[in-house]
């Protein structure tokens, strides 16, 4: 049996690790962190026994069938609709921008029909070819809409002038014409019922994968293996001899609201609201209770969400990947695809926001080509993954 190392028991490890177990593979998944799932993982609070994740909230939703069927094989998912609000300085909306907002925001009713041609009459039609988020935003919505919803979040979001972000940051978000306020248009979407963690424990149970936590990867180590995966940091592996590639970090600020700031134990009547106004320095506070609405629990526990710019020591979450073109990305990207025995995956290995579907597909696919490329005995060497 060829024997595998995979650094990261996060869902891009955890999916190549249980892959190719069952194809007789010998595999040995370290982590550095003291537990598994990665970004993934959710727990039960301590004092409200809600099941939280850790990392920020996680939605599932996907439309790729494969990637649902695969994941209801190892866990139990419940029916979960994401409904996110936005509390903006005009009041609290339904997000995505979509009828009942327009119709909220201006104080009138519209059709479908007149809610479109009343966005259009908004619209600065001086910016024909928008350059940036901030022109892109004007140039479909107008003043009102664009600073209400967006500026603001996006300001916090990245730390950046709106106007110093590509405008394709923008196409990516959902404006709807009528009262449809699912966040997702995903076809299949749900939250396991018993957490992400569990999910990933499922996977990673095979007599074939043996899990070693608080282990840091190190190229002694790897020596040891037939063939790496790493879903780490890029820049790290290569000790940052180039330079830092940049990342969004985030802090969370936990509190139990007390019972006089809650109703039956509901404090903000769902799971996330977007705090858009840029006087609110945090970015949304998520009630993680209301993940789970088939459980009851009499507490409540929430998280306010700060972003700002990676330290050295600070854990890294979204890759700044926001204008085309990043030389240090490439350079690094260079120097990986001249090395054999390696391939990096992930989120932290590609430097690319992945959502979990995205990176279980990403995995799957990953560990598929390496079966066929892969030849015991032989370094084998793995172009860095094109995704
Ligand atoms: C705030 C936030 C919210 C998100 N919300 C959603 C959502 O709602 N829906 C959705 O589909 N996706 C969401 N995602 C994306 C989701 O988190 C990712 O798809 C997923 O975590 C990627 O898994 P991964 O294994 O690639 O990376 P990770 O989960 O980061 O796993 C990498 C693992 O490698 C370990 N590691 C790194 N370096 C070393 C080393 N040198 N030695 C040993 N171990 C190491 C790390 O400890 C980590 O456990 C969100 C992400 C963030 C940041």
């Amino acid at each position: 049996m060829p024997n595998i190392l995979i650094t990261g028991a996060g869902l891009s490890g955890t999916v190549i690790a249980r892959h190719l177990a069952e194809k007789d593979y010998n595999l040995t998944v370290i982590d550095e962190k003291d537990h598994t799932a990665g970004h993934c993982r959710s727990y039960r609070d301590e004092k409200t026994n809600v099941m939280v994740h850790q990392y920020g909230p996680h939605i599932f939703h996907t439309d790729i069938k494969e990637v649902w069927d695969y994941v209801n094989q190892y866990a139990q998912f419940m029916p979960y609709t994401n409904r996110v609000k936005a509390h903006t300085e005009f009041g609290t909306f339904s997000l995505p921008v979509n009828l009942l907002t327009l119709s909220q925001r201006f104080g009138r009713e519209f059709s479908p029909r007149e809610a479109y041609d009343f966005v259009q009459s908004k619209a600065d039609k001086s910016i024909t070819d928008p350059k940036n988020f901030e022109e892109k935003g004007l140039s479909l919505m107008g003043e009102e809409l664009y600073h209400t919803f967006f500026s603001g979040y996006t300001l916090k979001q990245w730390g950046r002038d709106p106007k110093e972000l590509p405008a394709s940051v923008l196409s990516r978000l959902p404006f709807r014409f009528n009262y449809d306020d699912n966040y997702f248009t995903h076809p299949y979407q749900g939250m396991p019922k018993e957490g992400y963690s569990t999910l990933i424990e499922n996977i990673l149970d095979h007599p074939n994968i043996k899990v070693k936590l608080n282990t840091v990867f190190t190229k002694e180590m790897a020596a040891q293996y037939d063939h790496v995966f790493y879903s780490g940091q890029l820049d790290r592996y290569f000790d940052f001899e180039l330079g830092r590639l940049e990342y969004r970090t985030l802090d969370f600020e936990k509190f139990y609201p007390g019972k006089e700031e809650t109703l039956n134990g509901d404090y903000q009547g769902g799971a996330v609201v977007n705090y858009c106004s840029p006087k609110i320095p945090y970015t949304r506070i998520t009630e993680h209770k209301h993940f789970a609405p088939w459980e009851e629990h009499e507490g409540t526990v929430c998280y306010k969400e700060f972003s700002r710019n990676c330290e050295p020591t600070d854990i890294p979450y979204y890759p700044v990947r926001l204008s085309g073109k990043n030389d240090l990305l490439d350079k690094y990207v260079a120097e990986a695809e001249k090395l054999t025995g390696i391939t990096f995956v992930g989120r932290l290995g590609l430097y690319r926001y992945f959502d979990m579907d995205k990176t279980i597909d990403a995995a799957l696919k990953t560990a598929r080509q390496f079966e066929k490329t892969f030849k015991a005995g032989e370094n084998c060497s793995m172009p860095f993954a094109e995704l």
